[in-house]
C-alpha cells in the first residue's frame, strides 16, 4: 500500500499560486495514522481583499464570456477531473480518511456535476410575459447575482466545491472559495483542473484560514453579493446573521438526522444490508446519513439482527488499503464526540449490540456501533451524530412513526422501506424534509435539488434550482 502523492498545498488568487512559505497555517493531518502529511498556508487580510477584487475585476469578463464558451471551460475541467482521478482520490482519502473505492466515486460525482452545470448553463432561459397592452413588451430574463463567497466542509471536500464552483460559474458568477483547511488537497486539484481548462484568471480564487475569521471579512465585504454555506445548523445560523447585515442571498446546506422508516412488509434482508452500507459509508459523516431507525415492533428483532451482524463484518482500515470498508474518522473531535455519544446513550439504558469503542493505538478510529432500547428523547436519538453509530427504536402505527420522525427541528433527508403503495404516499405526504428516498438511498445525484427545510436550512444544490441560487431575475418591460 503505497502512499500517492500529496499535492502542494497554496492560494489560488487572481490567477497565481501564492507563495506558501510565507503564509503559515496549520498541519493537515492523515486521519489514518494521526500524523501529518502537509502544512495548509493561512490567507493574510491582504490575501482576501486581493481575493475579493479579482473576483469583482474579472466578473465583467466571465459575465460577458458566452454562455456556450463557459460550459466548454466547465466540462474541459470535468474531464481533467475524470483523467486524473487516481491522484485526486489518492490526495482525498490520506486527508479526509474515506476508502479509496469511496474517493473515486465521489471524484466521478464531481466531474459529473461540474458536466451537468456546463450543459444547464446554456439553458439559462428567460421568459416572455404575455402583454395587457398592445405594443408593450414584457421579458424577464435571468442575470449572475455577481462575486460570491462560498464555504465547504472536511466530510465530502471534492463534491460540495464542485457544487458551488460548478452552479456559480455556469451562471456567469465569479467566487471566492474557502474550502476546510483539514482536506485542503482535493479542492486545490480541483481548483488546478480548472485553471488547466483556460479559466480566466481571477474568475476562481480558492482560500484557507481561520474560518471565523475568513467568514467575517467575506461576507461584510459588499462586493460579495450571495453566500453558500455547506457545515453544521450553529454556523450556518452564525452566517446568516452575519449576511443579514448586507441582505445578502443565502444558501444553507446544514445538518440533518435522518430517520429511517422500516416497514413490516419490506424485504427485510435486502433492506438491512442498503441500510447498513448507506450508514457507514464515509464513516457515518455524511449529512444524509441515515442516523435514527424506526422499525416496526413485528420485524424489530429480525432487522436489528440482520443490521447488527453485517454492521459488526465491516472490514475497517487505512482507505488506502482496497480493502478496507471503513476508513478511520475525519480528526479527532468526531472521535470524542462518538464516545460522549455512547457514554450518553450507555446512561440513558441503551444497549450496545455491536461496536462501541474506539479502536487502534494510531489514527482516529471508531468502530461501526449498533444501539438499541432508547427513548426517542436521547442524546443519540435527537443530536446529529456524524459518525459510525446507530440507533434504532421501535414503532407500532403508520401515523405514530411520521410524528416521530417529524419531531426533531432537523428536515434534511429521510427514507422509508415498504412495499405499500399506500404507505409510501402517506410518508412522502407526512414528512418535513427536503429529499426523501422509498426504498433507496440514492437521493443525490447531478441533476435533482439537494436541500433541507427547518434547522436544516434553505435553498438547493443541484438541478435547475443549483442554478437558480446563482442567477438574479430582471424584468424588462418595453414600449
Ligand atoms: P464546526 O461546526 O465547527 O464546523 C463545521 C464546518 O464549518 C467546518 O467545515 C468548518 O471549517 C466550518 N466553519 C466553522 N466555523 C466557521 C465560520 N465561522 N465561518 C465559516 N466556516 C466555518 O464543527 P466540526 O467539528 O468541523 O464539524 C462537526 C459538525 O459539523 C458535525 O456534527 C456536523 O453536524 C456538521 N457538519 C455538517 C456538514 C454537512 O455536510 N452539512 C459537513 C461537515 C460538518
Amino acid at each position: 500500500m503505497n502512499s500517492p502523492a500529496y499535492p502542494r498545498l497554496g492560494l489560488y488568487i487572481g490567477g497565481e499560486w501564492l507563495d506558501a512559505r510565507a503564509r503559515p497555517g496549520k498541519d493537515v493531518i492523515d486521519p489514518a495514522v494521526g500524523t501529518p502529511i502537509a502544512e495548509v498556508p493561512f490567507a493574510t487580510e491582504q490575501d482576501l481583499h486581493r481575493a475579493v477584487d479579482s473576483a469583482v475585476s474579472a466578473y465583467p469578463i466571465w459575465r460577458a464570456t458566452s454562455a456556450h464558451k463557459r460550459s466548454q471551460i466547465l466540462r474541459g475541467a470535468a474531464q481533467l477531473m475524470r483523467e486524473r482521478i487516481e491522484r485526486i482520490a489518492g490526495t482525498l482519502t490520506q486527508e479526509q480518511g474515506k476508502p479509496i473505492a469511496e474517493s473515486r466515486m465521489e471524484i466521478a460525482l464531481s466531474a459529473d456535476i461540474v458536466d451537468w452545470y456546463a450543459e444547464e448553463g446554456m439553458r439559462l432561459y428567460g421568459r416572455i410575459v404575455p402583454s395587457r397592452t398592445l405594443g408593450t413588451s414584457y421579458r424577464v430574463v435571468q442575470e449572475p447575482v455577481g462575486p460570491v463567497a462560498a464555504f465547504t466542509p472536511w466530510n465530502v471536500p471534492a463534491v460540495t466545491p464542485c457544487r458551488k464552483i460548478g452552479g456559480a460559474l455556469a451562471a456567469g458568477c465569479t467566487l471566492v472559495i474557502k474550502a476546510a483547511e483539514e482536506t485542503p488537497g482535493a479542492c486545490v486539484e480541483i481548483v488546478k483542473a480548472f485553471e488547466d481548462a483556460g479559466l480566466p484568471k481571477g474568475v476562481l480564487n480558492l482560500v484557507f484560514g481561520t474560518p471565523h475569521d475568513i467568514s467575517a471579512q467575506l461576507i461584510a465585504d459588499p462586493a460579495i453579493r450571495k453566500v453558500s454555506f455547506t457545515g453544521s445548523t450553529a454556523v450556518g445560523k452564525h452566517l446568516a446573521k452575519l449576511a443579514a447585515d448586507g441582505l445578502k442571498r443565502l444558501t444553507m446546506e446544514l445538518g440533518g438526522h435522518a430517520p429511517v422508516l422500516v416497514f413490516n412488509d419490506c424485504d427485510v434482508e435486502k433492506a438491512a444490508s442498503m441500510c447498513v452500507a448507506a450508514k457507514f459509508r464515509n464513516a457515518g459523516q455524511v449529512c444524509v446519513s441515515p442516523t435514527r431507525f424506526y422499525v416496526h415492533t413485528s420485524i424489530f428483532d429480525r432487522f436489528v439482527g440482520a443490521f447488527t451482524q453485517r454492521a459488526g463484518a465491516i472490514k475497517t482500515g487505512n482507505g488506502l488499503d482496497p480493502e478496507t470498508q471503513m476508513g478511520p474518522l475525519a480528526n479527532g473531535r468526531r472521535v470524542d464526540a462518538m464516545r460522549s455519544l455512547l457514554d450518553s446513550a450507555r446512561q440513558e439504558g441503551g444497549t450496545v449490540m455491536t461496536g462501541g469503542a474506539a479502536r487502534g493505538e494510531a489514527g482516529y478510529f471508531f468502530q461501526p456501533t449498533v444501539v438499541t432500547d432508547l427513548a426517542d428523547s436521547a442524546r443519540l436519538m435527537t443530536e446529529e451524530p456524524f459518525g459510525p453509530i446507530a440507533g434504532f427504536a421501535r414503532f407500532d402505527s403508520l401515523d405514530e412513526v411520521i410524528h416521530r420522525a417529524n419531531s426533531l427541528p432537523y428536515g434534511l433527508a429521510s427514507y422509508a422501506f415498504t412495499e405499500s403503495l399506500r404507505t409510501a404516499n402517506a410518508i412522502s405526504e407526512g414528512l418535513e424534509v427536503g429529499m426523501l428516498g422509498v426504498n433507496t438511498f440514492a437521493i443525490s445525484v447531478p441533476e435533482t435539488p439537494f436541500g433541507g427545510v427547518k434547522d436544516s436550512g434553505y435553498g438547493y444544490e443541484g438541478g435547475i434550482e443549483g442554478l437558480d441560487a446563482y442567477t438574479v431575475k430582471k424584468l424588462v418591460a418595453q414600449a
